[in-house]
């Protein structure tokens, strides 16, 4: 049976952490699905649109890999997608709470789905979209910090369109 987990996340834009994260994701999955969330209330850099356009030609060569919007409960996307996990990273310690709070939710939307973490990788630990967002918006070199298919979309600013 082909084991597959969603990996949700607003990724404005994607980073090499989140890219990590996926890579750790599919030594234990045979697919990963990245769920790219329209998140309004956070008023994202770029539009939805663009932010699923940057994850796909992040993993254009990566078949193990898709990507889709939602809008809705992760769980209804999970079901939609077939998925029997869901993958997130952890960086810090103060990732923990708000960790726990999201899988103890879903665990109560859907008891059958296991949340699974992996730890984001040394170097990457202080990788943040937001951090590139400043940091890219100031004129900063971030090059090393997200994957090539991004940098023209950072050139290009802010687009919620
Ligand atoms: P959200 O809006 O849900 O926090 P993000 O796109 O910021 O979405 O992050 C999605 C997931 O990726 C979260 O589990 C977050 O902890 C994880 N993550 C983000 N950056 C990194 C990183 N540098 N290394 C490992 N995990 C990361």
């Amino acid at each position: 049976m082909k084991r597959t987990a969603i990996y949700p996340g607003t990724f404005d834009p994607i980073t090499l952490g989140h890219v990590d994260v996926v890579m750790r994701g599919l030594k234990l999955f045979d697919h990963v699905v990245v769920g790219v969330a329209a998140n309004p209330n956070k008023r994202p850099m770029f539009g939805l649109d663009r932010r699923l356009q940057m994850v796909r030609e992040t993993f254009a060569d990566e078949p193990a890999v898709t990507a889709v919007a939602f809008t809705g409960l992760l769980v209804d996307l999970a079901h939609e997608q077939r998925a029997h996990a869901i993958l997130r990273g952890l960086r810090a310690a103060s990732d923990f709470e708000y960790e726990f709070q999201m899988a103890t939710m879903n665990r109560r939307l859907d008891e059958k789905i296991e949340t699974a973490f992996v730890m984001a990788r040394e170097d990457y630990t202080f990788v943040s979209s937001r951090f590139i967002r400043e940091i890219s918006g100031m004129g900063g070199d971030v090059s090393e910090l997200v994957p090539a298919a991004v940098l023209p979309y950072l050139k290009a600013g802010e687009d919620r369109g």
